[in-house]
């Protein structure tokens, strides 16, 4: 799968991706990220890439033409104009069925803001879906476009070493998942609990479902309620 980012920070992106699981993706070619420098596309001989709002108010915003010039040298290279999503606090709330849905993409442009955001004059002509990573405010679209690019490339196929582990997880079924325990089996003395010692693959499922259940009941109560929504026992 193909990652193109735009943004004005790229080895705050390559930096953090090039780490651990995406970076061995990387290298191994089940992935291929790629950072567009925004700033690269200026026309200011300063390379200012930002000015100040109309209307007045606080802030820069990123104007316009250094991101469509961006946008269109990618289209050139792609051959075709690719589906662009911008990270905003003002879009749909990613989520894991995001994830899922991005991951059936050959490939995914993410479009990061900084300042006060984008014109929304190109935001018009390029973008094709809103996304957020949560509701709260960041400085930039750079944390959530590595956030969307970790949680899409874990669902490609040989990204995670065990194929199961992606898929039976938190989330999965509207639950989240059980504790986890590794050794050794006693740790300031504190035990792993019996039945996972046990060797009873039946006991262990029942165990882990009872968990997860309890937990989500706990810690979210909207998911819980989806869960038993959808048929899950008490
Ligand atoms: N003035 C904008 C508003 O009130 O909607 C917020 C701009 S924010 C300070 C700067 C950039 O950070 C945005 O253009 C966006 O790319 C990114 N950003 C901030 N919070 C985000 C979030 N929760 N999800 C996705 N992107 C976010």
């Amino acid at each position: 799968m193909n990652f193109y980012i735009l943004t004005l920070f790229p080895d705050m992106v390559m930096e953090g991706l090039k780490t651990s699981i995406t970076g061995r993706a990387m290298e191994t070619g089940l992935i291929h990220i790629e950072t567009i420098n925004i700033r690269d596309f200026t026309k200011d001989r300063h390379n200012h890439v930002d000015d100040y709002p109309y209307g007045g108010g606080a802030g820069m915003v990123m104007q316009a033409e250094p991101v469509y010039l961006a946008y269109q040298s990618l289209c050139e290279k792609l051959g075709h104009k690719p589906k662009v999503v911008y990270m905003t606090p003002q879009g749909r709330i990613f989520c894991q069925e995001t994830a899922k849905e991005f991951a059936a993409e050959e490939e995914l442009v993410l479009l990061c803001g900084h300042y006060e955001g984008i014109d929304e004059r190109v935001l018009e002509l390029i973008v094709d879906d809103y996304v957020s990573i949560g509701d709260f405010v960041l400085t930039g679209g750079e944390l959530p476009a590595m956030a969307i690019v970790d949680a899409v490339s874990r669902l490609v196929p040989g990204v995670l070493n065990n194929g199961e582990s992606a898929e039976i997880e938190t989330f999965h079924n509207h639950l989240l998942e059980y504790p986890q325990y590794t050794r050794p089996v006693t740790f300031m003395g504190k035990q792993v609990p019996d039945v996972l010692l046990s060797g009873h693959h039946k006991n262990i499922e029942n165990w882990r479902l009872k968990q997860s259940v309890e937990r989500t009941k706990k810690y979210r109560p909207d998911l819980y309620q989806k869960y038993l929504e959808e048929g899950g026992k008490q």
